[in-house]
């Protein structure tokens, strides 16, 4: 078997322009990669191997031709299965939308096809997104590739499992409140959540729509800039996207570090979190340091609060976005098994039968906090708590470049850890959580391993912008990715 799957983007892409490689053979390689490992991982729902072979080819004949469509022409890519994919079944790993087949394309993913990437298949996923290990998804729980008896994180689980076990050169994901990050952390790969608004929305299955953010998982931070440079930008068609020029990342890595001036939350380093996670942390807080960044101790004072805000405001949110999924437009229903029920039973049926636990827990709290008696007491007052905690932010960005933080405050936990608390799960979102009401962008980057079970697992730092920071903060994670040279793979 070739191992051209273990191939970088970007040395995937300068092998493709100087016809060293075929994308034919790359992407044979990756399906071959996929069949070897996908029964031990389970990252994917579904693998698109005719289609992808057939782009494949098609994009070796633009090389030919001398008419690539852009750096990444040819390369494999997968993404969450949250994404719409036009004529390709997309169910958010929710049996409610089994059998919903898109008749149009994510905007994320019409740029990458545009930009000639070959679609390799949809990962799974927590369902909805709802969740912090993928044990949600209504079909299969995806392992962590470097133990498998441990959760990969979530809700992108799938996306961060397949990158590190070579299943795809890159992966899309999103994060509402840290699952692009949390995963990538717990699989040791790069995961950026881009500023709210970068990357366009539209044809992506909605969580919590003021929170909701798309970004990449890649084995690099070179290859997350390069994926970056295709998604970004704004769309017509998602009138919260930014305006903003999208820079081209890639070219923003070099800058040395010398100077800049890098906040470290104490809020961030209370109880809780395991030492030797810590221990990681503080060790590429020195690496920063030795590259000639100013390290400072700074405060955000409503971290506190931003967990219990984002848990009443996300569930009211994912309240009002399933509402649309009535067993009538979209997917599962009930009405396909018997000929004539009323109409309320249908809906009452088909979501009681459709909706996983996770998705009724939400729907339910979700409701909650906006009815009538308690808006007041829960949802208007964390709106308010929301602007604090954003306000923490703006006051610090006013002094520090980026801020450092842990992205979990554990490694990778065993599947069946947690999965009867609801509680002990949502603590792991602890130090991602507060970015989402921010709108701020953040990376995690790989840092380091701590030992369980004698088995090596990945511990990922995050690193925080401001609004539109996504160049200092790429550059910040390539700095520090090349300082540590993080060699490590997951033995499949
Ligand atoms: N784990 C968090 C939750 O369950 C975040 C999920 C996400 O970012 N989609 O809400």
């Amino acid at each position: 078997m070739s191992n051209l799957c273990n191939l970088t983007i970007a040395e995937a892409s300068k092998q493709l322009a100087e016809g060293k490689i075929t994308s034919a053979d790359l992407t044979k390689s990756v399906l071959e990669r996929i069949e070897q490992v996908e029964p031990k991982v389970e990252a994917y729902l579904k693998v698109l191997e005719d289609s992808a072979l057939k782009e494949a080819e098609a994009s070796d004949k633009r090389r030919q031709a001398g008419k690539p469509l852009s750096k990444l022409d040819g390369v494999p890519i997968a993404v969450k299965d949250l994404f719409c994919t036009k004529d390709v079944e997309t169910t958010a790993a929710s049996n409610i939308l089994k059998g919903f087949v898109p008749c149009y394309e994510a905007t994320a993913v019409k740029k990458l096809k545009d930009a000639g990437v070959v679609l390799v298949g949809k990962l799974n996923q927590d369902a909805f997104a709802h969740g912090s290990s993928t044990e949600n998804s209504d079909f299969k729980v995806t392992k962590n590739p470097w133990d498998l008896e441990r959760v990969p994180g979530g809700s992108s689980g799938g996306s961060a499992a397949a990158v590190a076990a070579d299943e795809c050169l890159g992966a899309l994901g999103t994060d509402t409140g840290g699952s692009i990050r949390q995963p990538a952390s717990l699989c040791g790969v790069v995961g950026l959540k881009p500023t709210y608004g970068r990357v366009s929305r539209y044809g992506v299955i909605a969580m919590a729509s003021s929170l909701d953010v798309i970004g990449p998982l890649a084995k690099t931070t070179e290859d997350a800039a390069l994926i970056m440079e295709v998604i970004a930008g704004r769309d017509s068609l998602d009138g919260t996207t930014l305006g903003a020029p999208v820079p081209e990342y890639s070219k923003e890595l070099e800058k040395d570090m010398k100077g800049l001036k890098v906040g470290v939350p104490k809020e961030y380093f209370a109880e809780g979190m395991d030492e030797d996670v810590k221990k990681v942390i503080e060790k590429s807080v020195e690496k920063l340091k030795s590259l000639g960044a100013e390290i400072a101790e700074i405060s955000l004072p409503h971290t506190d609060m931003a967990l219990a805000t984002y848990y009443i405001l996300q569930p009211a949110e994912v309240s009002s976005n399933l509402s649309r999924y009535d067993g009538i437009k979209y997917g599962f229903s009930t009405l396909r098994e018997e000929k004539e029920q009323p109409l309320e039973k249908v809906y009452f049926e088909s979501r009681g039968q459709g909706f996983g636990a996770e998705a009724k827990r939400r729907v339910m709290l979700g409701t909650h906090v906006l009815s009538a008696g308690y808006y007041d007491a829960y949802y208007k007052k964390a709106m308010k708590l929301r602007t604090l905690v954003k306000k923490d932010f703006d006051e610090a960005f006013k002094k520090v470049d980026v801020i450092v933080t842990p992205v979990s405050p554990t490694p990778a936990f065993k599947i069946g850890e947690k999965s009867d608390n609801p509680i002990q799960m949502y603590l792991s979102d602890i130090y991602t959580v507060p970015i989402n009401p921010a709108g701020v962008p953040a990376i995690s980057t790989p840092a380091g391993f701590v030992e369980r079970d004698g088995k090596k697992l990945p511990v990922g730092i995050q690193i925080i912008g401001p609004m539109l920071g996504e160049p200092v903060i790429l550059n910040v994670s390539y700095q520090l990715e090349k300082a540590l040279s993080l060699k490590d793979r997951p033995k499949l």
